[in-house]
Formats: structure tokens, sequence, C-alpha cells
């Protein structure tokens, strides 16, 4: 039977809650235990997939399609683990299954509540995840901060399993910050008190506190907090913050926390080997040359938009024992003759994916920049479609080729929906998501990349590379490296005279790892890394050495 540990949150949303969840994961995964991790988001959406990312960062997409909330993003990085539907449940997929099987006459005329109607479905799904997935231990993050409204259902339900599963097969773990004050020059506890005592109203008495905070946590903050929240002293676990989000794993184990957890758990004790990761995160902190990347979209002034993506690119720069050093272009800000003084030290450019009209244009400029100025380019998914458009307008001398997604009567709609999606026009549960195979054409920089011909990448989109412009395309130049088994979709497409430009239908970023970076993001910085750009200097003679 799985363990379960639930985490929780206190004081402030962004503690970092998310990546101790999955840095518990790593800790216990270098002991050889297996992991699987649920996150319940409170919110009454179904899922993340229609809401702004600027409200919410990034979706993020599992190989089985569930369109999710980015941490799971985090998970599979730092467990290097590939989660499933079963992993992401939102208060609005259990309101809804509740009031369906009501509907149905499932509960036979009963009252239903809260407690027990909801509750019962939320373990349900606790249960869901831990035979589907037999881990030996469950990880599951409970959304927001404790007190939210929204997140009441969810606390109870991981109250309840205490009783249900028996007090040794589960584990609370809390997640909270520990202010400094300036003036005073000391490090708060009381907001962490006030957030364990709202915990304990509700019948929760956590096991471990993870205390955040920009500054070093003496002995005695430690000790007060495990005398007013009455926890072990071992299991006040501080959690400074650290240069790079890999490092949590190992600060977290330093401090004693895998111990713990096999301690409290009564895991079979297992030695633990962090030794690769901490490789990886001494090279993370080495100081590596820049390469300069242009990441041009539409929601860059929130990083979290692109989170996988940003991921990716130090992956893959890691790879090459370089620094991607990145550039946030809003893409309108190139449009209307504007100003792209920012693409002329650029190495490399990078349009990831997007919905909607705004911004494409600058888009596009980009791509012809990429194009004419042989600079190497990554196009993901509405990348690819603004190089599809670019080439048509400019090669092919099409000018006013179009997605239909951007212009409904575009003459030349090179980006088009598929015939049997017209119609259509519900934004939920239209769009094709995740793993498709693609096949890859001998010889391409793709297949050159991958060093395989058949791969799945996960997919977001709705619109798709139109054939009806296939054979034009390719004869100008254009070469449809990947396409699905049957020929019918172009997956990926590059460019022959061109030192590197690629761009997928799919999301190659979410198949990234730290350690083992997606093939085309490797290959674009290792086209992009040895391109010299304005004002830039030829790596020192010691260094080059070094980076042969
Ligand atoms: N907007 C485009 C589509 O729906 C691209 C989507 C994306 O980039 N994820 O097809």
């Amino acid at each position: 039977m799985s363990r379960y540990i639930f985490v929780t949150g206190g004081v402030v949303s962004s503690v970092g809650k998310g990546i101790t969840v999955a840095s518990i994961g790593t800790i216990l995964k270098s002991r050889q235990i297996t992991v699987s991790v649920q996150k319940l988001d409170p919110y009454l959406n179904v899922d993340p997939g229609t809401m702004s990312p600027y409200q919410h960062g990034e979706v993020f997409v599992t190989q089985d399609g569930a369109e999710t909330d980015l941490d799971l993003g985090n998970y599979e990085r730092f467990i290097d683990i590939n989660l499933g539907t079963e992993s992401s449940v939102t208060s609005g997929q259990i309101y809804s299954t509740v009031i369906a099987k009501e509907r149905r006459g499932d509960f036979l005329g009963g009252t239903i509540q809260v407690v027990p109607h909801v509750t019962t479905e939320i373990k349900e799904r606790f249960n869901l995840l831990a035979e589907k997935t037999k881990a030996e231990v469950v990880i599951i993050e409970v959304g927001g901060t404790v007190g939210d409204i929204e997140g009441q259902p969810f606390l109870e339900a991981i109250r309840q399993m205490r009783n249900d599963v028996g007090r040794d097969n589960v584990l609370y773990v809390h997640v909270t910050l520990l202010p400094y004050l300036n003036s005073t020059q000391e490090i708060k506890t009381k907001p962490t008190q006030h957030s364990v005592n709202e915990l304990r109203r509700i019948g929760i008495q956590p096991d471990i506190i993870i205390c955040r905070s920009d500054h070093p946590i003496s002995q005695e903050i430690r000790d007060k907090i495990s005398l007013f929240c009455d926890v072990e002293k071992r299991a006040v676990i501080p959690m400074p913050t650290v240069p790079t989000i890999y490092e949590v794993p190992l600060v977290l184990e330093e401090e004693g926390l895998g111990q713990l957890i096999i301690d409290k758990l009564k895991l079979k004790p297992r030695s633990s080997d962090l030794k690769p990761w901490r490789e990886m995160v001494n090279l993370i902190k080495t100081p590596r040359e820049p390469v300069n990347i242009a990441l041009v979209g539409k929601y860059v002034e929130l990083k979290d938009a692109y989170f996988s993506v940003r991921e990716a690119l130090h992956h893959a720069a890691l790879h090459h024992e370089r620094d991607a050093e990145l550039n946030w272009v809003p893409s309108e800000t190139l449009e209307n003759n504007g100003d792209d003084s920012v693409l002329r030290s650029a190495q490399g450019i990078i349009v990831p994916g997007g919905f909607g009209v705004r911004g494409i244009e600058g888009m596009v400029k980009a791509a012809t920049y990429a194009r004419e100025n042989k600079i190497p380019y990554l196009g993901l998914c509405l990348g690819m479609h603004v190089m599809v458009i670019e080439f048509a307008r400019h090669v092919l001398g099409s000018k006013k080729a179009n997605s239909t997604e951007f212009d409904a009567r575009t003459p030349h709609p090179v980006i088009d929906l598929l015939p049997d999606q017209r119609g259509k026009a519900t934004k939920g549960g239209t769009m094709r998501l995740g793993n498709y195979p693609c096949q890859l054409v001998n010889g391409s920089h793709a297949a050159t990349a991958y060093g395989q011909s058949l791969v799945n990448e996960r997919h977001r989109h709705r619109y798709e590379f139109n054939n009806k412009y296939r054979k034009q395309l390719e004869a100008a130049g254009m070469v449809c490296s990947g396409l699905s088994p049957d020929g019918n979709l172009v997956e990926v497409c590059e460019l022959a005279d061109h030192p590197w430009m690629v761009a997928s239908q799919f999301h190659p970023e979410f198949t990234s790892r730290p350690g083992r970076p997606n093939p085309l993001f490797r290959d674009f910085i290792g086209a992009a890394k040895d391109i010299l750009r304005e004002g830039a200097q030829p790596p020192l003679p010691l260094s080059s050495e070094r980076y042969k």
C-alpha cells in the first residue's frame, strides 16, 4: 500500500511549495523509493487550459494530454517521471464529477454535501493515483495557502486520510515563510505559528515544517518554532533561498529531511545517492560563457508563462557547458518598424507557443531576421506557424499568407484548421493534446538531433500546417522533416538553405530534463553557441580550450 505525504503551504503563496514537493520526490527517488505526485488546485476551472498565462503561468501538458499547472513540469523534471491526468486535480473537476453523479442518481436521493460527498470524491483521486502507479510514496500538494476558502474541502479530505489509511502511513508537511524585518534585523516566526494554528483548527497537526527564508535561520528560531508549533526539533527544516532551484533537494537532504521521512513513514532504510544531482548543481553554479538567446513572445512580462521553455534552454546550454542568457522580447515591440536592436546581439532566436493575434507580426519579423541573417531559430508550435507564414510571405511572395487563427479571410491560409475541426467553436476540449508519434526524415536537422526516426512529443494546439501549400513550400526550400506516421500532418519543418532553422508543431520543452536536454533544444543551442554577434568577442583562448 502507498504511503502519503501531504504538503500544504502557509503565510503566503509562492514560497516554493511546488519545488519542495519536487525536491522531496528527488530525495526519495535517490533512495530507490518509487514516488508519484499529485497537485490539488482549489480553483473552479476544470483545468488551467482556458486560463490566461498572465494569471496562471504556463499550462503544462502531460503525455496523455492533460492541461495542468506548471508545478507538474517541476515534478517531472526533478523526479524524472512522466505523470498523467490523475496527477492534476482541480475543485472544478471534483464538483463537476459529484454533480454529474447526482444527476445520474448515484446518491439515491441523499443530500449532497461537501462532507462526505466532495471529500470522498477527492480521496478517490488519491486512491486512483496510488493504485495506478503503485508508488511506495504518493506526494500530494495542496495548492493555495492554508485559510483559503476554496482549499477547505481538500484540507478536510487530507485530514480524513490519517484515519482512513493509518497514522503511520500519512505525513503532513507544512511549508511556510519566515519574513525578515529590516528595521529590527530579525526573522519573525509569528505568521508561521498562525498558519499552523489554522491547520490545527481543522484537525491537522503538521509533522514537518519547512521554513523558507531569504536569511539564515538560527537554532534559536528553529527551537522556537518547534516549541510553539509542537513539532520535533529535527522536523523544523530551513529552506534558504538558493541560486538555482535544482539545489533545493541537496539543501533539504543536508538538513536530514530524507531520513526524517523514512523514520516517520517507517520505510525501509535505504542509502541515498544524490551524487549525479550534486555534480549537475555544481556545474550549474560554475560560471560559463553565455549564449545569448532572444525569446520573442507575447507573455514575456511574466516569465512563468514560459517556464518549461526557459528550463529546457538552461538544460541545453548546460549540456554545452554554456549559460543560456535569455533576452525576453515582447513581440509587439518589434512591430511597425520597431527597434530590433535586441535581435542583433542574439545568437539564437526562439519563438514559443501562444494563442491569439496580438504580437504575431513581431514574431514574423523575428523569423525574417533569423532566416535572412542565418541566425539559429527554434519555433515551438505557434513558432512553427510563424515560420511557415514568414516563409510563404517572403520567399513564395504570398504577401497576405497567414494562419486562419489570425486572419480568417487570408487568401493563403498556410496554417488552418483541419476540415473536420471547422465549426467546433468552443474553446474547451477542441485541441490536439498530448503525445503523438512523428516520423522524422533521414538526414534532416530534426532526425540528426533525435538520432532516431520515430519520436513521441506532446502537443497543444488547434491549427495545423495546410497540406495544400506543402508542394509549393517544399519547392521553395522548406523541408517538412517530421510527419505523422500516415504522412498527413506536418509536425516539424526546417529550412534547407539555413544553418539551423527548425520548428515543431509539438512542444519539445515538456520532455526536457536537467542532465538530458530535449534534442531540438540541445542542437539549437549547439548551433547558436558558435555564432558571433554584434559587440561580442570570440571566447578567450583559455575558455575556447575548455569548451572545445
Ligand atoms: N495558437 C496556435 C494553435 O492553436 C498555437 C498553439 C500553441 O502555440 N500552443 O494552433
